[in-house]
């Protein structure tokens, strides 16, 4: 029979848990002993897991976070380290590692490949979906809801006082995210890594759009969807450029790491479950080193280093939109 091993890494999501769920419910399934590694590769290093089974995955879909926990590992970088993991796999008897993370997780997972001749598969975990050859990742869609009914909090406050706010959202280097978030909270307007184009152009179109406004109504609130780690200087740099050329005060608010907890929404537990089962559909397989993504519905096999790197393009018919009816709405 088979052994398994599933662990998460990197930065947690919502709808990790329904993956260990799957993956172990389907183990149980096909007869293979599961142990789910904690903290992600410290756990690998330090030989520090459980066992599971179908008991402690009762009730599990529905919880946020990630019940083997999840951690960064410098030490899994160096060779010494991915050794030792290997060691530590060897030792268990693990046929098959399943890494839930993100692409940092997945070049760990790539480069342990080079020291352990095991199965490693990979399944997309993180809520920025900044990962190429999935078109969405676990916890993406739960982070999207997140956003969006914290920015329609925004709103009330903004429509009571007639004010402006710039609202900062993850994902990291790319703008899933904000995109999305700032489509469905009927933002006013969104600026995205991927259309950055420079500070002051991105100051004066606002300002156009503001000035606009204010000319077909005295009343009015506006929104803007500000995606993270873009502005030079910071979101407080922004509001305070914006405050200045505007002439009305602008409040910045960060949502921060409430959009990575939360129970998962159904998107996210589906996708979990269908590539956690579908991994183990794979164990006695012959095939390795890939992340298990989904790309129009059909799940698909990528190899780890097609997972990170090249930059994965916005959903160009969402762009358009977000043109039409926000940015560039009163160019
Ligand atoms: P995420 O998986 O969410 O992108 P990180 O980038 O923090 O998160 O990566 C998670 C872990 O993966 C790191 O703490 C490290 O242990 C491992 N890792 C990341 N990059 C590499 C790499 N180039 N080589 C080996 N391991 C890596």
């Amino acid at each position: 029979t088979k052994k398994v091993a599933v662990l998460t890494s990197g930065g947690d999501a919502p709808g990790m848990n329904a993956c260990i769920r799957a993956i172990v419910l389907a183990c149980e399934r096909a007869n293979y002993a599961v142990v789910g590694y904690q903290h992600g590769y410290n756990g690998l290093i330090n030989q520090e897991y459980c066992l599971l089974n179908n008991n402690q995955v009762h009730n599990l879909i529905q919880r946020g976070g990630t019940i083997l926990q999840s951690a960064r590992c410098h030490e899994f970088k160096t060779d010494a380290g991915a050794k030792k993991a290997a060691e530590n796999l060897a030792e268990l008897d693990i046929d098959t590692l399943i890494v839930i993370g993100g692409d940092g997780s997945f070049r760990g997972a790539d480069h342990l490949g080079a020291f352990w001749s095991g199965q490693i598969l990979g399944l997309p975990g993180t809520i920025d979906n900044d990962i190429s050859g999935t078109d969405a990742t676990i916890g993406f869609y739960t982070a999207i809801e997140t956003a969006v009914s914290s920015i329609d909090k925004v709103r009330d406050t903004a429509d009571a006082f007639e004010r402006i706010f710039l609202v900062e959202v993850m994902g990291r280097h790319a703008g899933f995210l904000a995109l999305r978030a700032a489509l469905a909270s009927s933002a006013d307007y969104v600026i995205l890594p991927e259309l950055f184009d420079n500070p002051e152009t991105t100051l004066n179109c606002i300002t156009t759009q503001l000035n606009e406004r204010r000319k077909q109504s005295d009343h009015i609130s506006y929104i803007i969807v500000l995606a993270e780690k873009l502005w030079p200087g910071g979101i407080d740099n922004l509001a305070q450029a914006l405050t200045d050329k505007t002439q009305s005060e602008v409040r910045p608010v960060i949502l921060g790491h409430v959009q990575r907890g939360g129970s998962p929404v159904s998107e996210d537990r589906i996708l979990a479950t269908k590539l956690g089962a579908y991994a183990v559909s794979l164990v006695s397989k012959d095939i390795t080193g890939v992340m298990l993504g989904e790309q129009e519905g059909k799940i698909v096999e990528v190899p780890f280093k097609m997972t990170w790197g090249k930059s994965k393009p916005l959903d160009q018919q969402l762009v358009t939109t977000m043109k039409t009816l926000m940015n560039e709405r009163y160019a």
